[in-house]
């Protein structure tokens, strides 16, 4: 397994549009494992193919506290299944260090594929619901960021092109 590295915002890379998986084959599976790893090291609780500069739509997660809940999401989609929207403070491991509160539609029905590729639904509320969708907007090239005001949105990106120069 290796740790891969995290594209960080305002990098434009983030904005790629991911491609579907064709086959889910070793290559896949070694990826899926590879962003796991990457993912429990930073640490964080989902992270999005597109995150480590491989644009095929696949997505880990795992919301639990001691790591006993790894969940695949190849080709995931979703459908809104409420009118009502819940608001969470949403990070993000490509924006370090910023914390925003997001509306997003409180529950959704997932179709994704597992590890083995086999297809599976879901359906999801609360926290789990809000990270797919955030997780999903990675895959479309979409940050939480672009759900804040663009005075907010300026002002991270400033601090974290700052932050890149000095580290650079
Ligand atoms: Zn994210």
């Amino acid at each position: 397994m290796a740790i891969l590295n995290i594209l960080e915002f305002p990098d434009s890379r983030l904005r790629t549009i991911a491609k579907p998986v064709a086959v889910v084959d070793d290559g896949i599976r070694q990826l899926v494992d590879d962003m796991f790893e990457t993912m429990y090291e930073a640490p964080g609780i989902g992270l999005a193919a597109t995150q480590v500069n491989v644009h095929k739509r696949v997505v880990v997660m795992d919301l639990s506290e001691d790591r006993s809940d790894p969940r695949v999401f190849i080709n995931p989609e979703f459908d809104i299944l409420t009118d009502e929207v819940e608001q969470y403070q949403e990070g993000c491991l490509s924006v370090p260090g910023f914390y925003e509160n997001v509306d997003r539609p409180q529950k959704v029905k997932i179709r994704a594929l597992d590890r083995d590729g086999q297809p599976y639904e879901l359906i999801a509320e609360g926290l789990l619901a809000v990270c797919v969708q955030h997780e999903c907007d990675h895959l479309n090239g979409k940050l939480f960021v672009d759900y804040l005001s663009t005075l907010k949105r300026d002002r991270i990106k400033k601090k974290l092109e700052k932050l890149h120069k000095q580290n650079a």
